[in-house]
This record gives C-alpha cells, sequence and structure tokens, in this order.
C-alpha cells in the first residue's frame, strides 16, 4: 500500500484535480496498487479563511466579499468536476458546511475576539471543503472511494496552532479504520483533534505531515507528496533560477532542508517515516512521469553526493556579551531554557571559541519577547556586570547549506566565504549543527537572493559561472562586442564553462534590463522596442538593486555619461571593464579614488584597451611590476594613426599629402587634428605611467603639438589643410636633417627619469621603432630585467574589432577571478 498526498497546489483548479484524478487512475489504480489519498485545501484557501477571520474580528466588511470569493470558488470546482444533473446535489452538501462557516465568521464580528481554538476550527473548513469534493468526483468517475476526516483519527494535544500527536492513540485509530474500510480513503491533510474532539491543527504546510502519520501508522510500502516542483530542489526556485531537483537525500539532509525553509515538505513529515524506515518520494504532478526526489537512509547503490540550499527570509538575532561568561557553566542552556518556557524555539545557535559573545537566532515574531526572557534570565549577571549588553538585530536571513558529505568535502568553507566575500556579502554569524551536516550563515536580509545564487553558483554549478553583464554603449566597439558575443556564447558555455548573460543595456535614448538575460543576437531589436528612456542614474540604480551575483558593468562609450557613476559602481561590489579612458585620465585625485575604490571592495576595474587596443601593453606592464622588476623607461607609438604618418614619412616627402591621404582611407579622426595635437598619445603615456605609481597628471606630460600655429585656428578641415601645406617645407627639413645622420623622424610617447613627454624624435638604426612600418603601434619597456633589450610589444592598436576583443579579453579575465 502507499498513502499519496497531494498539496494545495495540485489542486488549484477542477483541470489540475482532474489531472490528479489521471494520475491516480495511471499510475495506482490501473496497476493495482492499494492507496489512501491525503488532500490539502485547494491553493490560497487556507489563506483565505485566516484573512476572512482576521478581517471579521477586526469588525472589517470586506470579508463578507471575500467569503463569496470563498464560496464561488469551490462551486466552480465543482461545476468543473461533476456534471451538472449531480451537482447540485454535491453544491447542497457543501452549502451546508460553508452557511456554517458564514456564522461563524458573523460571530467573529459580532464578538470582536478570536482564540487559537476558533482559528484553527475556521481552517478545518479548507480540507473538509476540498476532500469532501474531491472525493464525490472521483466516485462520479467511478473510482470508488470515501470522505475520511481525519479528526477522527488522529488525536493531539491542545496546542492549537501547531498541535503535537499522540502516536500510540492515532496509530490505533488508523489502523482498526483501515481494517474495516476498503474503498480508497479521501484523507483530510492539516487537522485533527484533541481528546474532547476538539479540532486542532499540526502547523501551516501540515497535510505533508498527516501524510506521513498515515504511512507511519500503515508500514506502507512509500509516501508520495505530490506538488509543484520536480522534487527536492538544490536550491528554492522561486529565488534560484538554476536549482535542479535532486535524486535522493537522507532523511537527515531533508530534515535540515525543510527546517531552515525548504517548503516543498513540511519539517516534521520526516519523523514518522524516519522511525518506520518507510521511504518518501516527491514528485511533480504537472510532469508525473518525472521520478523526484527519493528521501531514505544512505545505501551504497545510491548516488547521494549533492547537497541542498535552503533559507529563512527572516531572523532575529540576539547577541549576549560580556567577559563574565568565559568559563561559566550552563549559560547557553539557561537561555534556551528560559526561551523554551516561552515556546520560543531557537533557530540557531553560535559561540565563538573565545565564550565572550553568543548568538541566538529566533523568528521575527519571537525577537521581542526573546529578548526580554533572556535579559530576566540573566538579570543578576547583568546588574554585575558579568554580561555587558544584550542586542537585538533585525532584517537578517539564515541560509543553510545541508551535505552530509560536507565534513568529507575538503576545502568546502574556503569556497563559500570566498564566493560570499567576492560578492561583497558580509556574514553576520556562522553556527554549524552537531550534526556537521548542516552549516547555517546569517547574513543581511537585503543580500538573501544575492548570496543564495553565488552558493548555488559555487557549491552544485561550479562547472558553469553565470557573468551578469550591464552594457552601456553598444555603439561601434559595444557593437562589435555584443556580435562577437552573441557568436561566442556555445563556445563560452560549453569550453570556458561560463553562462554570459547580457542582463542591461542601454544607449544614450533607451536602457532595457532583463535578469534572465536578453537574448544577445536580438539585443538591436530588443532595445528599440522594448527599451526605457536612459538615464544614466537610473540605469545604476536598477543595476544595484538587481543586486546580481558576479556583476560586470561594460562602459562601451567614449564619452563621460557613466564615469562620475564609476566609484558608487566599484562601491556597490561590481566589477568594471571599459575601453573608455575618461576616468583613468582625469585630475590624480578623482582617479586615485576610483582605483582606491576598487581595491577596497576587491573588485576589478579593467580597462586594457586604453592603451593600444587588444594588445597586452597594460597587463605587461602590471606584471613586470608585481613581479619586482624596475622600470627604468617607457616608450611607445600609441597611435595608429601618427604611427602610419611617420612610418609613411620614411618613403614619401609631403607630409601634407600622406595626412590627406590617411583622411581619405579614414585613418584619422573626423578632423585631423585631434590625432596632430599628439593628446590622445598623451594620455595614454599618462596611463601607463599611472600604472607605475607615479602620481602625475595630463599637464606634467611635455607634448609637441604637430599641427603648425596658424594652422590650429583654421575655421574649417579644408583651411586647416591649405595652412598645413604652406608647412610642408619644415617637416620636409626636419626629415632631411634626421636623414643626414642616418635617422629617421618617429613621434614617440617616452617616459624615463621621472619625465614624460610626447614629441618628434630623430632615431636611428639600433632604435627598436627604426623598423615600424604601417599603423602598428608599439611599446619597449626598458627594465631592471630587460636592460639592454627592451622588453616589446607590437601589434595593430586601433580598430572596433581588436578593441571589441580587447574588451571582451578582459571581461574573461575577470571572470577567471569571480567566483564559480
Ligand atoms: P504544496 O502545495 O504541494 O504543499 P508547497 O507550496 O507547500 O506545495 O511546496 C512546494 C514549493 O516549495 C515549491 O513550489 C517551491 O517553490 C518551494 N520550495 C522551496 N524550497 C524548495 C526546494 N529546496 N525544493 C523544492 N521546492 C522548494
Ligand atoms: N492547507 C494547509 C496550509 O495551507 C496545509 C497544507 O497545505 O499542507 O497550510
Ligand atoms: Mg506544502
Amino acid at each position: 500500500m502507499k498513502v499519496l498526498k497531494f498539496g494545495g497546489s495540485s489542486v488549484g483548479n477542477a483541470d489540475r484535480i482532474n489531472q490528479v484524478i489521471g494520475i491516480l487512475k495511471k499510475q495506482y489504480i490501473e496497476k493495482g496498487e492499494h492507496i489512501a489519498v491525503v488532500f490539502s485545501a485547494f491553493q490560497g484557501v487556507t489563506d483565505l479563511l485566516i484573512t476572512m477571520s482576521k478581517k471579521a474580528v477586526s469588525r472589517n466588511e470586506s470579508y463578507k466579499i471575500d467569503f463569496d470569493t470563498f464560496r464561488m470558488r469551490h462551486h466552480e470546482i465543482i461545476d468543473g468536476l461533476i456534471p451538472k444533473s449531480k451537482s447540485k446535489q454535491v453544491k447542497l452538501s457543501v452549502d451546508e458546511l460553508i452557511k456554517e462557516l458564514q456564522e461563524l465568521l458573523h460571530g467573529l464580528f459580532l464578538i470582536g475576539e478570536r482564540t487559537k481554538k476558533t482559528q484553527d476550527y475556521i481552517m478545518s473548513f479548507g480540507e473538509r471543503l476540498s476532500c469532501i469534493v474531491i472525493s464525490e468526483a472521483l466516485n462520479h468517475k467511478k473510482i470508488e472511494s470515501e470522505f475520511l476526516d481525519s479528526r477522527k483519527l488522529i488525536i493531539t494535544d491542545d496546542c492549537y496552532g501547531s498541535a503535537r500527536v499522540d502516536f500510540d492513540l492515532t496509530n490505533k485509530n488508523i489502523k482498526n479504520h483501515f481494517k474495516k474500510n476498503k474503498k480508497i480513503q479521501i484523507i483530510t491533510g492539516f487537522i485533527a483533534s484533541n481528546d474532547a474532539g476538539q479540532t486542532t491543527t499540526l502547523g501551516r504546510g501540515g497535510s505533508d505531515y498527516t501524510a506521513a502519520i498515515y504511512g507511519a501508522a500503515l508500514k506502507v510500502s512509500e509516501i508520495v507528496i505530490w506538488t509543484d516542483v520536480d522534487g527536492i530542489l538544490t536550491a528554492d526556485p522561486r529565488k534560484v533560477k538554476d536549482s535542479f531537483p535532486l535524486k535522493a537525500v537522507t532523511y537527515q539532509e531533508a530534515m535540515e532542508l525543510s527546517h531552515f525553509g525548504a517548503k516543498v515538505i513540511h519539517p516534521p513529515t520526516i519523523i514518522p517515516a524516519l522511525l518506520k524506515k518507510i521511504k518518501i518520494r516527491v514528485k511533480n504532478t504537472f510532469n508525473p512521469d518525472y521520478k523526484g526526489t527519493l528521501i531514505l537512509e544512505r545505501e551504497d547503490d545510491i548516488e547521494f553526493n549533492v547537497k541542498g540550499i535552503s533559507s529563512i527570509e527572516e531572523i532575529n538575532m540576539i547577541t549576549v556579551r560580556g567577559g563574565g561568561m568565559v568559563g561559566v557553566v550552563g549559560m547557553t542552556s539557561r537561555m534556551l531554557y528560559a526561551l523554551a518556557k516561552k515556546d520560543i524555539s531557537a533557530v540557531l545557535v553560535s559561540q565563538g571559541s573565545s565564550e565572550l559573545a553568543l548568538t541566538i537566532g529566533v523568528l521575527p515574531e519571537d525577537g521581542k519577547l526573546a529578548k526580554k526572557c533572556i535579559e530576566e534570565e540573566l538579570k543578576y549577571e547583568i546588574r554585575d556586570g558579568n554580561v555587558s549588553e544584550i542586542s537585538l538585530e533585525k532584517d537578517l536571513s539564515v541560509i543553510a547549506v545541508v551535505g552530509d558529505d560536507m565534513k568529507i568535502t575538503p576545502g568546502i568553507f574556503g569556497k563559500i566565504f570566498q564566493a560570499l566575500g567576492k560578492n561583497g556579502i558580509n556574514v553576520y554569524t556562522v553556527a554549524q549543527g552537531a550534526s556537521e551536516l548542516n552549516t547555517s550563515i546569517v547574513i543581511e536580509k537585503e543580500q538573501l537572493k544575492k548570496a543564495l545564487n553565488v552558493l548555488h553558483d559555487s557549491l552544485f554549478l561550479s562547472k558553469v559561472k553565470t557573468l551578469n553583464v550591464f552594457m552601456v554603449g553598444p555603439g561601434l566597439v559595444g557593437g562589435t562586442l555584443l556580435d562577437l558575443v552573441a557568436r561566442r556564447l556555445k563556445y563560452l558555455e560549453e569550453e570556458l564553462h561560463i553562462r554570459f548573460k547580457l542582463v542591461g543595456l542601454a544607449n544614450s535614448k533607451k536602457m532595457v534590463f532583463d535578469q534572465d538575460g536578453i537574448v544577445i543576437s536580438d539585443w538591436r531589436e530588443v532595445l528599440e522596442n522594448t527599451g526605457t528612456r536612459m538615464n544614466s542614474k537610473k540605469y545604476v540604480k536598477t543595476m544595484k538593486e538587481m543586486n546580481l551575483a558576479n556583476t560586470i558593468f561594460v562602459d562601451c562609450t567614449a564619452i563621460d555619461l557613466m564615469v562620475p557613476h564609476y566609484k558608487d559602481i566599484l562601491n556597490s561590489v561590481i566589477s568594471i571593464v571599459t575601453p573608455n579612458k575618461i576616468a583613468n585620465s582625469l585630475p590624480y585625485d578623482q582617479y586615485s579614488e576610483i582605483q582606491r575604490a576598487a581595491k577596497q571592495n576587491e573588485v576589478e576595474f579593467r580597462y586594457e584597451t586604453n592603451v593600444g587596443a587588444a594588445l597586452p601593453i597594460l597587463i605587461t606592464l602590471k606584471d613586470l611590476i608585481a613581479n619586482g622588476d624596475k622600470i627604468y623607461k617607457i616608450e611607445g607609438v600609441l597611435s595608429g594613426t601618427l604611427s602610419y604618418l611617420f612610418n609613411s614619412l620614411k618613403e614619401e616627402d609631403s607630409f601634407f599629402e600622406i595626412v590627406k591621404r590617411a583622411k581619405e582611407m579614414g585613418y584619422t579622426e573626423p578632423d585631423p587634428r585631434d590625432d596632430l595635437n599628439g593628446l590622445d598619445m598623451v594620455r595614454k603615456l599618462l596611463i601607463l605611467c599611472r600604472e607605475t605609481g607615479l602620481e602625475m597628471n595630463l599637464e606634467d606630460i611635455e607634448v609637441e603639438n604637430l599641427i603648425p600655429e596658424k594652422a590650429r585656428k583654421a575655421k574649417s578641415i579644408d583651411s586647416f589643410f591649405e595652412k598645413l601645406k604652406e608647412s610642408d617645407e619644415e617637416f620636409l627639413k626636419q626629415k632631411q636633417a634626421a636623414k643626414e645622420n642616418g635617422k629617421v623622424l618617429c613621434y614617440i610617447a617616452k617616459y624615463e627619469n621621472g619625465k614624460a613627454k610626447v614629441g618628434v624624435e630623430e632615431i636611428g638604426e639600433e632604435h627598436p621603432f627604426y623598423n615600424l612600418r604601417g599603423n602598428d603601434n608599439i611599446v619597449a619597456f626598458t627594465t631592471k630585467n630587460y636592460l639592454d633589450k627592451p622588453l616589446m610589444v607590437r601589434g595593430p592598436g586601433a580598430g572596433a574589432e581588436v578593441t571589441a576583443s580587447g574588451v571582451f579579453t578582459d571581461i574573461l579575465r575577470i571572470s577567471n577571478y569571480l567566483s564559480v
């Protein structure tokens, strides 16, 4: 025989109930399986009963509207299950019960008082009604069944709201009943009665427990909990999207998980099953062929390798501090006893080895009273100064990481705390259950969802790491980057185990967010069609509020729209990647504030593409410094345009002609003066110098402006070219002078002996830049370790494709650093 239980989620409406009937037939009855079936109230009905009674007792007449809804829902379900000719009769018998409820509510309204006892009685209508309706529906479908009111059989104490079962009496009653009644019993979950016959309940969600009580009494072969998910999942699927079903968990693991908030199974359910070693299976009504999760004793041939994470959304922590607590025996038990006397249960207890402080976690509704009880219990210790402080902290959550193999898995704690730390989640306190299969971590409530996802990723999906990327500026570089990512998604996931989720995107006009990830190949349409008006402040606010794990902000704009927010973003433990040079060329104090924010929050600020696009220039410099090398000299041609102009000048004589051709070929900025003024190279040199630790500003770099004096103020580009032509002679003279010395001209950014300058130099054959061709960038680092032959990086240093790929590399580098 098997006991089955279908929760409220499985019986939300007539269609669902029909689905349940289909399962009963196909999976059990047609196979000749003997079953008894426990049902909860229809979905939401218990909540509605509580709401109605609360309203009635506070003389809020709107309870009557709820009551009409309540009645109508039951009628609708009857109509959906039973043909008209018969439904009238069923409705009549149901209405009798409903009428009694109505009178009760009216009574509450008049008296204005509601006890726990009445509340239990009112709640009992939910299960009584659902089971009457379902048993009628079954009979109508020629499945012979009988309504069984558990109040007749399950006997409890008087602890209304969460009564304790008298198993001796209950087991006897159940066995007797089943000996005499052979039809399929349709059993009310959740409700019971005391020995005086008054209605009690087993605690919210208690129908699971009812099933276990019947299952254990009848020593069935299996208890099956049918619900709306595929079993016990690695985490609450409403909070962790990537959670997945576990194949099997031990009774102890299931107990710990449910105790710490895994609603899928009501905590006491496990005990009766465990005592009789009856297996519990959790299955999905909406995916009935899936095998679900098995709860059982450890068996060698069953895989139990995974753990689960559950959480209690809100917990209060009471911390008792004082030097006088050291070595005093019995303090903890006295406090716990003081709480127990008031029916307050301690969710967790944590004491540091120093014994200077003890922390007890209780449910929020118990917080104030718990503090008072402990203060009362320790009043003499407080008077004598042995206890200096008793504090109550709210707005905290507790996460439990549960798994039998926790104690034998090396490095698991390191993994947990590293993952939380890298995402800026502070751990308030940690407690480990005596069983060692549960580690509880208390954190701020507002970090709960992020922490759950971070831990889930790192403990279960250690193969796949999700990056949550927010981008601004899908222009030339940004757009190319997105197209590049779209092509590489599969590779990223399969080879690098990275899931790249674009969760935020904005251009200058619109912004769009999607926690599940924007389909990257469709980013243009998504932004255009669903974007709202872009506002940089709002963008950052939303990004912070989404509070996702492993977040990277990518600024692909060339303007200072987002730069003022960098510090705030880094302080929110979000890494930044950008090809934008503005932040790094700000005045030194502002620049260093941004850099400091990254360091303090232990997040990454990466801008490799600021110098030489995708060429590994900055990272090489960083590595040299990290290795303890001494930087003596940095020389570089850090502009593709200027490289082209001076390399061409080696073969040709007219600088004017070269610039003109470069402009026509699109090698220059729209106004070539933006290249020729040398400022772009100055910025890049500044960034390199700052990287070596120099407190330098733009003004500290001497720059030779290549625009002839008279061309600087030219009103149009045409007139600029005219003036440039007039100066051709001078360029030629300079070139000839160099040539006579066997040298060529080169526009170089250079740092040496504390001095930085950008300008034209004559260089001879021995110089590493003498043979530079085309529009390549080149950098030479002369250091203590690379003294005679400098360390060089050379290659194409501009263009959307290479810059985008450089930005992409930075993102991947951050992913190595972020938690898994
Ligand atoms: P029922 O109405 O069938 O009793 P519940 O709503 O009480 O169903 O419990 C099922 C719900 O429990 C799921 O829909 C899911 O949202 C939630 N839940 C929380 N933690 C877990 C977990 N670790 N595994 C599965 N479900 C969980
Ligand atoms: N109907 C009850 C509740 O909502 C019991 C249950 O669903 O298990 O708490
Ligand atoms: Mg439930």
